[in-house]
């Protein structure tokens, strides 16, 4: 087989066959296709597509050109779930050590933020001392004593796809279907899931702008993960605000707490008892029926402080600082805190999440490129939600900054981020489906 042939097919938009998809990744993990002949078949695919068969042989081929982590000697039933990243999308935090606590070990590898989007591991790291870095043994050994893990990916874990992924970035070929599809489930089967609860996110704050799009993305994991024997759930939710109303590290590590402790805001907490409700369902076989009661159950045990001692726990296998657990002002904090008013009274009509994480990662929370430092102290606490009543003089905003002139900088963006109107405005819904197989 040659690669032209191979990227010459696809540039014509022939479907590719199940051999050639795998020995173009192959060939591409061992360093044996060079990047420009890899960079002119992403974007072969790109503009051509691939049907869903084809789509299951790229995901099947990326998962399988590393380590393919084996759980079943751990737990019975791997549950895992992914987020398609949002705004103040800090929902593992509370979902993992929730599920835990309800006796479903959970062992995740998340990411870090890249752009816009939040990481899980940015956050974890405001804690100081927890360490993201396990290897496959000390994964598996954690997950073994203490039924919960959060860390970074491990360093073979679909190298396919982490080389493809850097790639697509330069070259103009991430915002396609096929491509994420295979991205997210790759990493997914290959880090031993059985079953996967998707969070796929619509709107201003999310890589899909419309629940169109994200219906599409979801609908096609879901095929990828039922064609290849996993149980999965899509819900697709809403991400025209921020999630709860912290946005930036150690702040949505504080909200988080403060949603383990049974408060936090209404959105988050009740984002948070869906996600888990889901899969702790799948994890214990249940049929749909079962979720009202699951979400009970879930909303009893955090509110009796279960999933903060799990929390707790966590931090401590991981080398953290659990003090920082159970006094949150211990937490990095940003040396400028100021309010932003509300200039007029009326309704809220609209909050750009786009513009508000853009004004976090003005004062420093998030990365314009891999590898550039995050400050964990900034941040931004959104205080409205879409359909609020408001009086003028009070705080739209808290901005948490580290200097005068980002605080400012932080000001002006968020400015513009709310729309007002004198109209009666609904809330926006926190979901809009929910795909199963
Ligand atoms: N997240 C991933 O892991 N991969 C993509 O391609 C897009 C989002």
């Amino acid at each position: 087989m040659r690669a032209v042939d191979v990227i010459a097919r696809k540039r014509d938009g022939a479907a590719l066959t199940t051999e050639e998809i795998r020995w173009f990744v192959e060939g591409y993990t061992r360093d044996d296709i060079p990047d420009y002949q890899a960079a002119a078949w992403l974007m072969a695919v790109y503009l051509r597509g691939m049907d869903r068969r084809e789509t299951v042989d790229l995901t099947m081929a990326m998962a399988e050109s590393g380590d393919m982590l084996d759980l079943s000697g751990v737990v019975a039933y791997a549950v895992d779930k992914h987020s398609s990243g949002g705004v103040g999308d800090k929902t593992t935090l509370v979902v993992l050590p929730l599920v835990a606590a309800a006796g479903v070990p959970v062992a995740k590898m998340s990411g870090r933020g890249l752009g816009f989007s939040g990481g899980t591991l940015d956050k974890l790291e405001s804690i100081a001392g927890y360490q993201v870095g396990l290897n496959t043994d000390e994964f598996l050994q954690q997950a073994r004593e203490h039924g919960i893990v959060l860390c970074g990916q491990t360093a073979n874990l679909a190298p396919a796809d982490g080389k493809f992924y850097a790639l697509r970035d330069v070259t103009g070929t991430v915002s396609s279907l096929p491509l994420i599809a295979g991205s997210i489930m790759s990493k997914k089967i290959a880090a031993g899931a059985n079953g996967i609860v998707l969070d796929v996110k619509a709107g201003t704050g999310a890589f899909m702008k419309t629940v169109e799009e994200a219906r599409a993305l979801a609908q096609l994991m879901v095929e990828i993960g039922r064609d290849v024997g996993r149980d999965m759930v899509a819900l697709i939710s809403d991400m025209n605000q921020p999630l709860g109303n912290a946005v930036g590290n150690a702040l949505e590590v504080r909200e988080a707490l403060d949603t383990l402790r049974g408060g936090g805001p209404d959105d988050f907490r009740t984002h948070c008892l869906a996600v888990a409700a889901h899969m702790v369902r799948l994890a214990r076989g249940q049929t749909a029926e079962a979720l009202p009661e699951l979400e009970a159950e879930l909303a009893r045990r955090l509110d009796a402080g279960e999933g903060l001692a799990k929390f707790r726990e966590l931090v401590a296998a991981q080398g953290g600082d659990v003090r920082m657990v159970d006094d949150p002002v211990l937490l990095p904090q940003a040396e400028y805190v100021a309010a932003l008013e509300v200039p007029t009274g009326g309704h809220v009509a609209a909050i750009n999440a786009l513009e508000v994480a853009e004004a976090a990662l003005t004062l420093g929370a998030g990365r314009e490129k891999k590898g550039d430092p995050v400050d964990h102290a900034v941040g931004v606490i959104a205080h409205l939600k879409v359909g609020d009543r408001v009086e003028a003089g009070q705080p739209a905003f808290t901005i948490h900054a580290s200097s005068e002139a980002q605080l400012e900088q932080a000001r002006t963006r968020l400015q513009q981020a709310v729309t007002y109107s004198q109209e009666k405005q609904e809330p926006l819904p926190l979901f809009y489906d929910t795909l199963t197989a």
